[in-house]
């Protein structure tokens, strides 16, 4: 069996973080390291692994964001916050569901297909055996520049759709945008995702992006591509 990467370096400021199903992202800031997002439960060990091997440790994390408040982003982010003491942001409609005053916020499908109903009847079940710690965020993210002292020349992008808390990062230098969910990379191009609560808004939000003109969109599912992949 071939050994999946960890991770690998994106450009000078983002690095990805394979976790299975899912991805986190690193960025290097001039203050300290910036994870974006933590995947699903007891994935704290893999995310440490892999910033051990660019010479960095867990306590260089300064701040945890998350795109949005479903399990597989912010799984992890009790456990590396205890480690690390780091700041966690999401958006403010987001809050109810990562600190358990909502309980878990469920995918939303709208596919046809029956793997994707089956997925969702079975996804309550799951998450519970999952244990999921819930966590309290000191940081609401909403559109406009990240403050100078996190020491990246980034943006929040508010691109709901997906979920209504859903947010992407934008990464100015290297023009390179984190989209979380709000569109899924196959081998080939970017396609909307199979769960999103609202289509119109994931339309709108997808176009915020393409205006942006961005060089690499990178997705939390699947592999990352440029704008004229995207066909939705
Ligand atoms: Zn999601």
């Amino acid at each position: 069996m071939v050994k999946r990467e960890l991770g690998v370096k994106i450009n000078d400021t983002l690095h990805e973080i394979n976790l299975g199903n899912v991805k986190a992202f690193l960025i290097i800031s001039e203050k300290g390291l910036i994870l974006v997002d933590t995947g699903l439960p007891n994935s704290e060990k893999k995310i440490i692994a892999y910033i051990n091997s660019i010479g960095k440790s867990v306590s260089d994390i300064k701040y945890i964001l998350l795109t949005h408040s479903h399990m597989d982003h912010f799984g992890s982010a009790y456990a590396l916050q205890k480690m690390s003491n780091a700041h966690i942001g999401i958006n403010e409609k987001g809050i109810p569901y990562i600190d358990g005053s909502k309980g878990l916020l469920i995918p939303v499908s709208n596919s046809k297909s029956f793997k994707n109903k089956l997925f969702v009847r079975v996804l309550p079940l799951i998450s519970k055996l999952m244990k999921p710690k819930y966590i309290k965020a000191d940081m609401k993210l909403k559109e406009g520049a990240f403050p100078k002292e996190m020491g990246v020349d980034a943006k929040i992008i508010e691109t709901p759709g997906h979920t209504k808390d859903s947010i992407s990062i934008y990464l100015r230098d290297s023009k390179t945008v984190i989209v979380g969910d709000l569109l899924k990379g196959t081998d080939k191009r970017l396609e909307s995702p199979p769960f999103f609560e609202d289509y119109v808004s994931l339309i709108n939000s997808i176009n915020k992006i393409k205006e942006l003109k961005p060089d690499l969109i990178c997705v939390s599912h699947g592999k990352d591509h440029n704008v004229d992949d995207i066909f939705v």
